[in-house]
């Protein structure tokens, strides 16, 4: 929005735009310099949940830069024929920052336990030097330390004030921050001047309808994360010409959704999961069998899911009856996984710890919602799923042989998965396209300033965090955001900081 002249209702050197976790971290980083720094936040204090408090905390550590580097390099020319998602003189920059993340953490009081496992896709270069973390407390323990730091360096959080429009000068300079807020119960318009810069971090494009419509793969997409998350930062970097990049790249689940609830689950399809992630233990033991299957009630893929890419399957449109068969898909299992502990999730989402949705620990409420289809035969499945019951029959009788024999010749699952579905009731819960967090945005440089169409930086604009992130069409794996942010959000604290003072 072009200002000629701005009556300011209120000023600071850097107001940042988003409480999650890459707002604070660059408010504190400016800060840390001497900025006096402003953060506004859309959402009520008393009900604040972000992507940020719903995560399960897993955040990963690179040993040095140059695994960082070298897996990211390899890991974005994927699916990019001969160019990158991401350039390289800006994963450069990053690198160095993700691999200090967690000394910058620790050595402000935050704490990590060691996760087990390493990032997705460890056949590539750097992979190995790339372990993961998990913070203490999950996501809500991140959050609550973030804002320990916050109120300790003094800055001011803005709550219920949603920014709407970055004001510009007439050189094109962004000055400040049009933001709709509500004070002792009255919607007042503020006009909020940021001589250095504005920072925008309000996450995602997770609930805005026509943006995933128009820049996703396939539609619908659900998500795990806050319903805050509207993609009003699209439109504020759209308003002031920002070039956008990795539109349609995302942390690419399946997830369960009900008409009922607003937010998806991430399913646990094996039970009972979450208490290796809780006690750091190794996998427990696969006791229950299931299978993915499509709209035919046939099985697509390996059961052994790439859970951060899997997504990318699903956009298969049968241009002869205008479907796109895989959506929904259907999670197809027994009585042992009933039985096995709560189907979503309790490390993350809405049924981690910040308890938007107590799901009951038998799944007894949700058979009861019918969230959960159940029949005696396969057959009675597919008819109250409207799968063809030939084809699901035909699907799960293969299954078992494969099971018995011990080999998957369909698609090569690892034969510890192989337990066949013999138990009734046989259950199916619908799987949908599903994120919990977007990747696209606008686009930045490595010092964290947003380019616009010819790929200069909009003077005074800044971004970080999961609008518009590093991150192309492939996830690193779980703990990549979280990692991304803090470095986001460090990168933006340096930099913003050396603007010189400008407000008109
Ligand atoms: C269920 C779930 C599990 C996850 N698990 C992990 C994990 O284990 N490890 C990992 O690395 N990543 C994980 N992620 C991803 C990661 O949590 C997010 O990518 C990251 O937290 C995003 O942080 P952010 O600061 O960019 O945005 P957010 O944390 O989403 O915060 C954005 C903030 O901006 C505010 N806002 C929005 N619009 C405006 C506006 N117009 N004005 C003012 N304020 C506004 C919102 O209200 C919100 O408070 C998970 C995500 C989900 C949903």
């Amino acid at each position: 929005m072009l200002m000629r002249s701005v009556s300011w209702d209120r000023t600071a050197d850097v107001v940042v735009i988003g409480y999650g976790s890459a707002g604070p971290v660059a408010a504190i980083t400016a800060a840390e310099h001497g900025a006096e720094v402003l953060i506004l936040e859309k959402q009520r204090k008393a009900a604040h949940h972000t992507n940020t408090s719903m995560a399960g905390g897993s955040f990963i550590t690179p040993v040095d830069a140059k695994s960082a580097l070298d897996f990211m390099t390899a890991l974005y020319r994927i699916g990019a024929g001969g160019i990158s998602w991401t350039d390289r003189a800006v994963l450069r920059p990053f690198a160095e920052y993700l691999a200090s993340d967690k000394e910058w953490i620790e050595s402000r009081g935050g704490s990590f336990f060691l996760s087990p496992g390493p990032v997705d896709y460890l056949h590539l270069p750097g992979a190995a030097g790339i372990p993961k973390h998990r913070f203490k407390g999950l996501g809500v323990g991140l959050v609550r330390w973030l804002d320990g730091l916050v109120k300790a360096k003094g800055i001011p959080v803005l709550y219920e004030a949603r920014a709407t429009h970055l004001i510009t000068n007439l050189r094109g300079r962004v000055i400040g921050v049009e933001a709709q807020v509500r004070q002792d119960g009255q919607e007042r318009r503020l006009r909020i001047g940021a001589s250095r810069g504005v920072v925008l971090a309000p996450g995602g494009f997770e609930y805005d309808e026509q943006a995933k419509l128009q820049y996703l793969r396939v539609y619908p997409t659900y998500s795990t994360g806050t319903e805050a998350n509207t993609g009003d930062g699209l439109r504020m970097a759209m308003e002031v010409g920002a070039q956008l990049w990795h539109m349609n790249c995302l942390s690419a689940y399946m997830m369960f959704k009900f008409p009922d609830f607003p937010i998806a689950f991430s399913p646990d399809y094996l039970g009972r999961s979450h208490k290796r992630y809780a006690k750091g233990e190794e996998a427990i033991p696969i006791v229950s069998g299931h299978i993915i299957v499509d709209r035919d009630g046939k099985r697509f893929t390996s059961e052994n899911l790439n859970g951060h890419a899997v997504y990318y399957e699903l956009p298969y449109f049968d241009t002869h009856r205008l479907i796109y068969p895989r959506v929904p898909s259907y999670f197809i299992f027994d009585r042992r996984r009933l039985e096995n502990g709560p189907l979503p999730s309790v490390t993350a989402g809405p049924t981690g710890p910040v308890r938007l949705y107590e799901w009951s620990a038998d799944n007894s409420a949700e058979l009861e919602k019918g969230w959960i289809k159940t029949a005696d035969t396969v057959r009675g499945l597919a008819r109250k799923i409207g799968v063809p019951a030939d084809g699901l029959e035909r699907t799960v009788r293969s299954f078992n042989r494969y099971c018995l024999r011990g080999v998957d010749p369909e698609f090569g699952r690892k034969p510890a998965g192989l337990i066949p579905l013999e138990n009734p009731p046989y259950c199916a819960m619908a799987l949908w396209p599903g994120t919990p967090a977007t990747h696209g945005g606008p686009r930045r440089n490595g010092k964290g300033q947003i380019l616009n169409a010819d790929g200069d930086p909009i003077p005074g604009l800044y971004g970080a965090g999961e609008l518009g992130c590093i991150y192309g069409m492939l996830y690193p794996g779980a703990g990549g955001h979280l990692a991304q942010c803090f470095a986001s959000g460090r990168v933006v604290g340096d930099n913003v900081v050396k603007e010189r003072g400008v407000i008109a």
